[in-house]
Protein backbone atom coordinates (compact mmCIF):
# COMPACT_ATOMS: atom_id res chain seq x y z
CA UNK A 1 0.00 0.00 0.00
CA UNK A 2 2.74 2.30 1.18
CA UNK A 3 4.40 1.62 -1.84
CA UNK A 4 1.77 2.17 -4.26
CA UNK A 5 0.82 5.53 -2.59
CA UNK A 6 4.68 6.68 -3.25
CA UNK A 7 5.06 5.56 -7.22
CA UNK A 8 1.06 7.29 -7.04
CA UNK A 9 3.08 10.53 -5.97
CA UNK A 10 5.90 9.96 -8.52
CA UNK A 11 4.30 8.93 -11.48
CA UNK A 12 0.91 11.33 -11.15
CA UNK A 13 0.92 15.35 -10.63
CA UNK A 14 -2.83 15.22 -9.82
CA UNK A 15 -5.90 15.04 -11.90
CA UNK A 16 -7.51 18.97 -12.90
CA UNK A 17 -10.81 19.04 -13.33
CA UNK A 18 -12.49 21.92 -15.23
CA UNK A 19 -15.88 23.28 -16.02
CA UNK A 20 -15.96 25.87 -18.63
CA UNK A 21 -19.20 27.73 -19.44
CA UNK A 22 -19.98 26.77 -22.42
CA UNK A 23 -19.51 29.73 -24.94
CA UNK A 24 -16.77 30.13 -27.31
CA UNK A 25 -15.18 32.90 -25.74
CA UNK A 26 -14.99 30.94 -22.16
CA UNK A 27 -14.43 27.29 -23.06
CA UNK A 28 -11.05 28.52 -25.96
CA UNK A 29 -9.14 29.54 -23.00
CA UNK A 30 -9.80 27.24 -20.52
CA UNK A 31 -9.19 24.55 -22.42
CA UNK A 32 -5.92 25.77 -23.74
CA UNK A 33 -4.99 26.55 -20.18
CA UNK A 34 -5.50 22.71 -19.55
CA UNK A 35 -3.70 21.49 -22.38
CA UNK A 36 -0.76 23.67 -20.51
CA UNK A 37 -1.64 21.93 -17.14
CA UNK A 38 -1.68 18.26 -19.41
CA UNK A 39 1.72 19.37 -20.99
CA UNK A 40 3.28 19.93 -17.15
CA UNK A 41 2.01 15.99 -16.60
CA UNK A 42 -1.18 16.32 -14.90
CA UNK A 43 -4.18 14.60 -15.60
CA UNK A 44 -6.55 17.40 -16.73
CA UNK A 45 -10.30 16.87 -18.21
CA UNK A 46 -12.75 19.67 -19.13
CA UNK A 47 -16.62 18.98 -18.90
CA UNK A 48 -18.16 20.11 -22.27
CA UNK A 49 -21.91 19.82 -22.72
CA UNK A 50 -22.80 17.96 -26.15
CA UNK A 51 -23.48 20.81 -28.28
CA UNK A 52 -19.61 22.59 -28.14
CA UNK A 53 -18.52 19.01 -28.40
CA UNK A 54 -20.77 17.37 -30.93
CA UNK A 55 -20.23 14.17 -29.08
CA UNK A 56 -17.09 13.30 -31.41
CA UNK A 57 -14.32 14.56 -29.01
CA UNK A 58 -12.90 12.15 -26.39
CA UNK A 59 -9.91 14.23 -26.17
CA UNK A 60 -8.31 17.54 -27.29
CA UNK A 61 -4.32 18.21 -26.96
CA UNK A 62 -4.04 16.03 -23.98
CA UNK A 63 -7.08 16.85 -22.22
CA UNK A 64 -9.41 14.20 -21.95
CA UNK A 65 -13.55 15.31 -22.99
CA UNK A 66 -16.01 14.81 -20.34
CA UNK A 67 -19.36 15.37 -22.07
CA UNK A 68 -21.81 16.49 -19.82
CA UNK A 69 -25.79 17.02 -20.49
CA UNK A 70 -26.91 20.12 -22.36
CA UNK A 71 -29.69 20.49 -19.34
CA UNK A 72 -30.00 23.56 -18.08
CA UNK A 73 -26.78 25.15 -19.22
CA UNK A 74 -27.61 28.71 -20.00
CA UNK A 75 -26.81 31.72 -19.10
CA UNK A 76 -30.31 32.00 -16.93
CA UNK A 77 -29.79 28.83 -15.85
CA UNK A 78 -26.20 29.32 -14.57
CA UNK A 79 -27.74 29.75 -10.17
CA UNK A 80 -30.83 27.29 -11.23
CA UNK A 81 -31.01 24.54 -12.95
CA UNK A 82 -27.13 24.62 -14.25
CA UNK A 83 -25.74 24.84 -10.95
CA UNK A 84 -28.00 21.74 -9.97
CA UNK A 85 -26.71 19.98 -13.27
CA UNK A 86 -23.45 20.96 -12.93
CA UNK A 87 -22.89 20.73 -9.64
CA UNK A 88 -23.95 16.97 -9.80
CA UNK A 89 -22.41 16.44 -12.78
CA UNK A 90 -18.56 17.80 -11.04
CA UNK A 91 -19.84 15.26 -8.24
CA UNK A 92 -20.24 12.09 -10.51
CA UNK A 93 -16.81 12.45 -12.24
CA UNK A 94 -15.07 13.15 -8.87
CA UNK A 95 -16.68 9.64 -7.05
CA UNK A 96 -15.68 7.68 -10.35
CA UNK A 97 -12.40 8.40 -9.74
CA UNK A 98 -12.42 9.54 -5.99
CA UNK A 99 -10.23 6.04 -4.92
CA UNK A 100 -7.99 5.62 -7.95
CA UNK A 101 -4.67 6.81 -8.60
CA UNK A 102 -6.58 9.25 -11.35
CA UNK A 103 -8.75 10.93 -8.12
CA UNK A 104 -9.40 14.63 -8.91
CA UNK A 105 -7.90 16.93 -6.95
CA UNK A 106 -8.40 20.57 -8.04
CA UNK A 107 -11.70 21.84 -10.00
CA UNK A 108 -10.95 24.98 -12.20
CA UNK A 109 -14.30 26.58 -13.07
CA UNK A 110 -15.58 29.16 -14.85
CA UNK A 111 -15.76 32.12 -12.34
CA UNK A 112 -19.33 32.57 -13.56
CA UNK A 113 -20.33 29.80 -11.95
CA UNK A 114 -19.04 30.59 -8.39
CA UNK A 115 -21.38 27.11 -6.60
CA UNK A 116 -18.57 25.12 -8.33
CA UNK A 117 -15.99 26.32 -5.54
CA UNK A 118 -18.29 24.93 -2.89
CA UNK A 119 -18.20 21.33 -4.61
CA UNK A 120 -14.80 21.41 -4.11
CA UNK A 121 -14.38 22.65 -1.01
CA UNK A 122 -16.93 20.17 0.28
CA UNK A 123 -14.94 17.45 -1.11
CA UNK A 124 -11.26 18.49 0.26
CA UNK A 125 -9.89 19.74 -3.19
CA UNK A 126 -8.10 22.92 -4.32
CA UNK A 127 -10.44 25.17 -6.14
CA UNK A 128 -9.34 27.94 -8.52
CA UNK A 129 -11.51 30.07 -10.40
CA UNK A 130 -11.05 31.27 -14.01
CA UNK A 131 -11.60 34.38 -15.30
CA UNK A 132 -11.76 34.59 -18.90
CA UNK A 133 -12.56 38.46 -19.29
CA UNK A 134 -9.65 40.86 -18.43
CA UNK A 135 -8.62 42.07 -14.82
CA UNK A 136 -9.70 45.48 -15.51
CA UNK A 137 -13.05 44.43 -16.20
CA UNK A 138 -13.13 42.34 -13.75
CA UNK A 139 -11.80 45.06 -11.02
CA UNK A 140 -15.06 47.27 -11.89
CA UNK A 141 -17.36 44.41 -11.71
CA UNK A 142 -15.78 43.47 -7.93
CA UNK A 143 -16.13 47.07 -6.65
CA UNK A 144 -19.94 47.16 -8.26
CA UNK A 145 -20.01 44.18 -6.53
CA UNK A 146 -19.13 45.44 -2.83
CA UNK A 147 -20.92 48.88 -3.68
CA UNK A 148 -17.70 51.16 -4.00
CA UNK A 149 -19.16 51.81 -7.35
CA UNK A 150 -22.56 53.05 -6.87
CA UNK A 151 -25.50 52.23 -9.16
CA UNK A 152 -26.70 53.44 -11.36
CA UNK A 153 -23.46 54.93 -12.48
CA UNK A 154 -24.21 59.22 -13.51
CA UNK A 155 -20.83 60.36 -14.30
CA UNK A 156 -17.16 59.36 -15.52
CA UNK A 157 -15.82 57.21 -12.78
CA UNK A 158 -12.29 58.18 -11.65
CA UNK A 159 -11.60 56.63 -8.63
CA UNK A 160 -10.84 52.76 -9.44
CA UNK A 161 -7.23 51.81 -8.01
CA UNK A 162 -5.07 51.01 -11.35
CA UNK A 163 -7.42 52.20 -13.49
CA UNK A 164 -7.98 55.22 -15.74
CA UNK A 165 -10.86 57.51 -15.74
CA UNK A 166 -13.63 55.95 -17.52
CA UNK A 167 -16.86 57.89 -19.19
CA UNK A 168 -20.00 55.54 -18.61
CA UNK A 169 -20.18 54.32 -22.40
CA UNK A 170 -16.62 53.39 -21.55
CA UNK A 171 -18.05 50.84 -18.85
CA UNK A 172 -19.13 47.27 -19.47
CA UNK A 173 -22.44 47.78 -20.82
CA UNK A 174 -23.68 45.16 -17.83
CA UNK A 175 -22.48 48.13 -15.59
CA UNK A 176 -24.14 51.26 -17.78
CA UNK A 177 -27.12 49.97 -19.33
CA UNK A 178 -28.98 48.29 -16.02
CA UNK A 179 -32.24 47.99 -18.27
CA UNK A 180 -31.54 46.17 -20.30
CA UNK A 181 -28.59 43.85 -18.52
CA UNK A 182 -29.98 43.54 -15.25
CA UNK A 183 -29.18 39.36 -15.50
CA UNK A 184 -25.88 39.62 -16.41
CA UNK A 185 -24.80 42.02 -14.41
CA UNK A 186 -26.34 39.64 -11.38
CA UNK A 187 -24.03 37.05 -12.98
CA UNK A 188 -21.22 39.28 -12.92
CA UNK A 189 -21.04 40.11 -9.70
CA UNK A 190 -21.55 36.63 -8.35
CA UNK A 191 -17.82 35.95 -9.61
CA UNK A 192 -17.56 37.77 -6.38
CA UNK A 193 -19.55 35.80 -4.02
CA UNK A 194 -16.79 33.83 -2.15
CA UNK A 195 -14.33 33.85 -4.25
CA UNK A 196 -12.25 35.00 -1.08
CA UNK A 197 -12.15 31.08 0.01
CA UNK A 198 -10.52 30.28 -3.86
CA UNK A 199 -7.29 29.01 -3.43
CA UNK A 200 -6.25 30.41 -6.85
CA UNK A 201 -7.74 32.83 -9.12
CA UNK A 202 -6.33 32.51 -12.92
CA UNK A 203 -6.60 35.13 -15.42
CA UNK A 204 -6.55 34.97 -19.07
CA UNK A 205 -3.95 38.62 -19.47
CA UNK A 206 -0.28 39.12 -18.53
CA UNK A 207 1.38 40.91 -16.00
CA UNK A 208 2.65 43.81 -18.19
CA UNK A 209 -0.82 44.33 -20.08
CA UNK A 210 -2.60 45.38 -17.17
CA UNK A 211 0.08 45.62 -14.54
CA UNK A 212 -1.20 48.69 -12.42
CA UNK A 213 -4.82 47.12 -11.78
CA UNK A 214 -2.83 43.75 -11.20
CA UNK A 215 -0.98 44.62 -8.79
CA UNK A 216 -4.21 45.96 -6.77
CA UNK A 217 -6.06 42.84 -7.20
CA UNK A 218 -2.92 40.90 -5.91
CA UNK A 219 -3.93 42.21 -2.40
CA UNK A 220 -6.95 40.20 -2.60
CA UNK A 221 -6.72 37.10 -3.82
CA UNK A 222 -3.64 34.63 -5.10
CA UNK A 223 -3.99 36.41 -8.57
CA UNK A 224 -1.97 34.42 -11.17
CA UNK A 225 -2.51 35.53 -14.66
CA UNK A 226 -1.64 32.64 -17.20
CA UNK A 227 -1.99 34.04 -20.71
CA UNK A 228 -2.50 34.98 -23.36
CA UNK A 229 -4.24 31.50 -23.37
CA UNK A 230 -3.85 30.84 -27.33
CA UNK A 231 -2.48 28.06 -29.23
CA UNK A 232 1.18 27.42 -28.21
CA UNK A 233 2.32 27.17 -32.11
CA UNK A 234 1.80 31.07 -32.03
CA UNK A 235 3.45 32.29 -28.93
CA UNK A 236 5.97 30.02 -27.25
CA UNK A 237 5.80 26.67 -29.65
CA UNK A 238 6.33 24.44 -26.63
CA UNK A 239 3.31 22.64 -27.40
CA UNK A 240 4.45 20.86 -30.54
CA UNK A 241 1.06 20.54 -33.05
CA UNK A 242 -1.15 22.93 -30.81
CA UNK A 243 -2.34 25.27 -33.81
CA UNK A 244 -5.51 25.52 -33.02
CA UNK A 245 -8.30 25.88 -30.11
CA UNK A 246 -9.47 22.48 -30.94
CA UNK A 247 -13.10 22.75 -30.25
CA UNK A 248 -15.79 25.09 -32.28
CA UNK A 249 -19.43 26.13 -31.99
CA UNK A 250 -19.73 27.11 -35.59
CA UNK A 251 -18.26 24.73 -38.04
CA UNK A 252 -15.56 26.51 -40.32
CA UNK A 253 -16.44 27.96 -44.21
CA UNK A 254 -15.14 25.29 -46.16
CA UNK A 255 -13.69 28.24 -48.75
CA UNK A 256 -10.57 28.08 -49.36
CA UNK A 257 -9.91 31.48 -47.61
CA UNK A 258 -6.08 31.11 -46.79
CA UNK A 259 -5.47 30.41 -50.33
CA UNK A 260 -7.37 33.69 -50.94
CA UNK A 261 -5.23 35.39 -48.36
CA UNK A 262 -1.94 33.96 -50.09
CA UNK A 263 -2.79 35.73 -53.23
CA UNK A 264 -2.63 39.14 -51.27
CA UNK A 265 0.12 41.35 -50.97
CA UNK A 266 1.60 41.77 -47.27
CA UNK A 267 -0.65 43.91 -44.99
CA UNK A 268 -3.06 45.01 -47.94
CA UNK A 269 -6.08 43.15 -46.22
CA UNK A 270 -8.78 44.26 -43.69
CA UNK A 271 -10.33 41.25 -41.31
CA UNK A 272 -13.62 41.77 -39.69
CA UNK A 273 -15.16 39.28 -37.47
CA UNK A 274 -17.58 40.31 -34.59
CA UNK A 275 -17.21 36.85 -32.52
CA UNK A 276 -19.72 34.38 -31.26
CA UNK A 277 -22.50 35.93 -29.84
CA UNK A 278 -22.58 40.00 -30.71
CA UNK A 279 -25.71 40.78 -32.91
CA UNK A 280 -25.24 44.32 -34.37
CA UNK A 281 -28.55 46.25 -36.28
CA UNK A 282 -29.42 45.84 -39.63
CA UNK A 283 -28.37 49.41 -40.01
CA UNK A 284 -24.85 49.03 -38.32
CA UNK A 285 -24.52 46.11 -40.92
CA UNK A 286 -25.39 48.34 -44.10
CA UNK A 287 -22.57 51.41 -43.20
CA UNK A 288 -20.02 48.62 -42.40
CA UNK A 289 -20.97 46.85 -45.84
CA UNK A 290 -20.56 50.15 -47.43
CA UNK A 291 -17.34 51.31 -45.66
CA UNK A 292 -15.73 48.35 -46.93
CA UNK A 293 -16.96 49.67 -50.19
CA UNK A 294 -15.68 53.05 -50.13
CA UNK A 295 -12.52 51.86 -48.73
CA UNK A 296 -11.93 49.74 -52.05
CA UNK A 297 -9.83 47.38 -49.84
CA UNK A 298 -9.78 43.94 -49.53
CA UNK A 299 -11.26 42.06 -47.30
CA UNK A 300 -12.38 39.02 -45.16
CA UNK A 301 -15.30 39.43 -43.39
CA UNK A 302 -16.72 36.90 -40.96
CA UNK A 303 -20.46 37.26 -40.65
CA UNK A 304 -22.32 34.08 -38.68
CA UNK A 305 -25.41 32.05 -40.81
CA UNK A 306 -27.93 34.18 -38.81
CA UNK A 307 -26.64 37.14 -39.22
CA UNK A 308 -26.07 36.63 -43.60
CA UNK A 309 -29.49 38.55 -44.11
CA UNK A 310 -28.33 42.13 -42.56
CA UNK A 311 -26.11 42.13 -45.34
CA UNK A 312 -26.96 44.50 -48.37
CA UNK A 313 -28.61 43.01 -51.24
CA UNK A 314 -25.90 41.47 -53.75
CA UNK A 315 -23.06 42.69 -51.61
CA UNK A 316 -21.44 39.75 -52.18
CA UNK A 317 -21.81 39.20 -55.74
CA UNK A 318 -21.23 42.87 -55.89
CA UNK A 319 -17.59 42.69 -54.06
CA UNK A 320 -16.40 39.37 -55.04
CA UNK A 321 -13.53 40.85 -56.69
CA UNK A 322 -12.25 42.58 -53.56
CA UNK A 323 -13.84 40.38 -50.72
CA UNK A 324 -14.62 37.12 -49.49
CA UNK A 325 -17.60 36.68 -46.71
CA UNK A 326 -17.66 33.32 -44.76
CA UNK A 327 -19.68 32.58 -41.74
CA UNK A 328 -16.54 30.79 -39.59
CA UNK A 329 -12.96 30.97 -40.03
CA UNK A 330 -9.81 30.24 -37.75
CA UNK A 331 -9.33 33.25 -36.53
CA UNK A 332 -6.27 32.54 -35.12
CA UNK A 333 -4.45 31.19 -38.18
CA UNK A 334 -6.12 34.44 -40.36
CA UNK A 335 -4.96 36.97 -38.06
CA UNK A 336 -1.13 35.18 -38.42
CA UNK A 337 -1.65 35.29 -41.85
CA UNK A 338 1.08 37.85 -43.68
CA UNK A 339 -1.48 40.00 -45.66
CA UNK A 340 -3.88 41.47 -42.54
CA UNK A 341 -3.61 44.54 -42.21
CA UNK A 342 -6.36 45.40 -39.88
CA UNK A 343 -8.66 43.84 -37.74
CA UNK A 344 -12.18 45.25 -37.19
CA UNK A 345 -13.33 43.67 -34.08
CA UNK A 346 -16.18 43.77 -31.78
CA UNK A 347 -13.42 43.22 -28.90
CA UNK A 348 -14.23 40.04 -27.36
CA UNK A 349 -11.02 39.32 -25.03
CA UNK A 350 -9.80 36.40 -26.84
CA UNK A 351 -9.83 38.24 -29.88
CA UNK A 352 -8.24 41.41 -28.76
CA UNK A 353 -5.08 38.74 -27.02
CA UNK A 354 -4.72 37.00 -30.51
CA UNK A 355 -4.51 40.54 -32.57
CA UNK A 356 -2.13 41.60 -29.86
CA UNK A 357 -0.45 38.51 -29.88
CA UNK A 358 0.38 38.25 -33.71
CA UNK A 359 0.88 42.32 -33.69
CA UNK A 360 -2.45 42.91 -36.08
CA UNK A 361 -3.47 46.84 -35.41
CA UNK A 362 -7.48 46.85 -34.69
CA UNK A 363 -10.47 49.21 -35.33
CA UNK A 364 -12.84 48.24 -32.94
CA UNK A 365 -16.79 48.30 -32.40
CA UNK A 366 -17.63 47.11 -29.53
CA UNK A 367 -21.27 45.68 -28.79
CA UNK A 368 -21.90 45.29 -25.92
CA UNK A 369 -20.56 42.85 -22.19
CA UNK A 370 -16.74 44.09 -21.75
CA UNK A 371 -15.98 44.61 -24.77
CA UNK A 372 -16.82 48.89 -24.52
CA UNK A 373 -13.87 48.65 -21.38
CA UNK A 374 -11.45 46.36 -23.61
CA UNK A 375 -11.81 49.08 -26.88
CA UNK A 376 -11.58 51.74 -24.23
CA UNK A 377 -7.94 50.10 -23.81
CA UNK A 378 -7.27 49.07 -27.27
CA UNK A 379 -7.79 52.55 -28.53
CA UNK A 380 -6.44 54.85 -25.86
CA UNK A 381 -4.14 53.20 -22.83
CA UNK A 382 -2.71 50.82 -25.64
CA UNK A 383 -2.76 52.70 -28.81
CA UNK A 384 -3.29 49.35 -30.36
CA UNK A 385 -6.03 50.71 -32.74
CA UNK A 386 -8.87 53.42 -33.59
CA UNK A 387 -11.99 53.24 -31.94
CA UNK A 388 -13.90 55.16 -34.30
CA UNK A 389 -16.79 57.83 -32.71
CA UNK A 390 -20.51 56.37 -33.08
CA UNK A 391 -23.31 59.01 -33.55
CA UNK A 392 -26.46 59.27 -31.00
CA UNK A 393 -27.59 56.08 -32.29
CA UNK A 394 -24.41 54.39 -31.18
CA UNK A 395 -24.15 53.29 -34.91
CA UNK A 396 -20.57 53.96 -36.08
CA UNK A 397 -21.05 55.73 -39.76
CA UNK A 398 -19.64 54.65 -42.96
CA UNK A 399 -17.03 57.91 -43.30
CA UNK A 400 -15.95 57.84 -39.74
CA UNK A 401 -15.16 53.74 -40.52
CA UNK A 402 -13.80 54.23 -43.87
CA UNK A 403 -11.31 57.01 -42.06
CA UNK A 404 -10.42 54.61 -39.15
CA UNK A 405 -9.32 51.83 -41.77
CA UNK A 406 -7.10 54.49 -43.24
CA UNK A 407 -5.85 55.66 -40.48
CA UNK A 408 -4.48 51.97 -39.46
CA UNK A 409 -3.70 51.30 -43.05
CA UNK A 410 -2.06 54.15 -44.73
CA UNK A 411 -1.19 57.67 -42.72
CA UNK A 412 1.31 58.28 -40.46
CA UNK A 413 -0.21 57.64 -37.23
CA UNK A 414 -0.49 53.82 -38.48
CA UNK A 415 3.17 53.98 -37.84
CA UNK A 416 2.34 54.86 -33.89
CA UNK A 417 -0.01 52.25 -33.65
CA UNK A 418 1.96 49.57 -35.51
CA UNK A 419 4.83 50.09 -33.47
CA UNK A 420 2.69 49.85 -30.45
CA UNK A 421 1.50 46.38 -31.84
CA UNK A 422 4.46 45.35 -32.46
CA UNK A 423 5.80 45.98 -28.95
CA UNK A 424 2.56 43.88 -27.29
CA UNK A 425 3.64 40.76 -29.80
CA UNK A 426 7.14 40.81 -27.99
CA UNK A 427 5.65 41.31 -24.21
CA UNK A 428 3.19 38.33 -25.28
CA UNK A 429 5.94 36.19 -26.30
CA UNK A 430 8.11 37.07 -23.53
CA UNK A 431 5.16 36.16 -20.89
CA UNK A 432 4.83 32.98 -22.10
CA UNK A 433 8.56 32.26 -22.61
CA UNK A 434 10.62 29.77 -20.24
CA UNK A 435 10.99 32.41 -17.06
CA UNK A 436 8.30 34.73 -18.23
CA UNK A 437 5.45 35.83 -15.78
CA UNK A 438 2.88 33.56 -17.33
CA UNK A 439 4.96 30.60 -17.80
CA UNK A 440 6.19 31.13 -14.47
CA UNK A 441 2.07 31.27 -12.71
CA UNK A 442 1.71 28.63 -14.84
CA UNK A 443 4.42 26.47 -12.97
CA UNK A 444 3.25 27.87 -9.66
CA UNK A 445 -0.12 26.83 -10.46
CA UNK A 446 1.05 23.13 -10.89
CA UNK A 447 3.44 23.43 -8.06
CA UNK A 448 0.59 24.54 -5.40
CA UNK A 449 -1.13 21.48 -6.31
CA UNK A 450 1.88 19.34 -5.75
CA UNK A 451 0.97 20.71 -1.68
CA UNK A 452 -1.86 19.81 -1.40
CA UNK A 453 -1.25 16.38 -2.47
CA UNK A 454 1.15 16.01 0.38
N1 LIG B 1 -13.33 32.95 -33.73
C1 LIG B 1 -13.00 31.99 -34.67
N2 LIG B 1 -13.50 32.12 -35.93
C2 LIG B 1 -14.29 33.15 -36.31
C3 LIG B 1 -14.62 34.12 -35.34
C4 LIG B 1 -14.12 34.00 -34.07
O1 LIG B 1 -12.25 31.05 -34.40
O2 LIG B 1 -14.68 33.18 -37.46
C5 LIG B 1 -12.80 32.78 -32.37
C6 LIG B 1 -11.80 33.84 -32.00
O3 LIG B 1 -10.53 33.46 -32.46
C7 LIG B 1 -11.93 33.90 -30.48
C8 LIG B 1 -13.37 33.47 -30.23
O4 LIG B 1 -13.86 32.91 -31.43
O5 LIG B 1 -11.04 32.99 -29.88
C9 LIG B 1 -14.29 34.62 -29.85
O6 LIG B 1 -14.02 35.02 -28.56
P1 LIG B 1 -14.08 36.53 -28.14
O7 LIG B 1 -13.77 36.61 -26.69
O8 LIG B 1 -13.24 37.38 -29.02
O9 LIG B 1 -15.58 36.96 -28.44
P2 LIG B 1 -17.01 36.34 -28.04
O10 LIG B 1 -17.35 35.38 -29.11
O11 LIG B 1 -16.87 35.71 -26.69
O12 LIG B 1 -17.90 37.53 -28.05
Amino acid sequence: MLERKIKMGKEMKGHVLLLPFPAQGHFSPMLQFAKRLASKGLKATIAMTISVTKSSYAEAGGVQVEIISENGYTREGVHGSFKDVGSRVLLSIIEKNRYSSDAVTCIVYDSICPWALEVAKENGLFGASFFSQSCSVNYIFYQVSRGIIGLPVEETVSSIPGLPPLEISELPTFVSDLEVYKVALDLFLGQFSNLDKADSVVFNTFDKLESKVVKHMRKLWNVLTIGPAIPSMYLDKRMEGDKDYGLNLFEPSEDPYIKWLNARETGSVIYLSFGSIAVYTNEQMDEVANALRQSNKYFLWVVREEEMIKLPKNFIEETSDKGLVVTWCSQIEVLSHSSIGCFITHCGWNSILEALSLGVPMVTMPNFADQTTNAKFVADIWGAGIWPTADHKRIIKRDKLEASIRNVMEVDIADTIKKNISNFREMTRDAMEIGGSSFLNIENFVKSLQVVRK
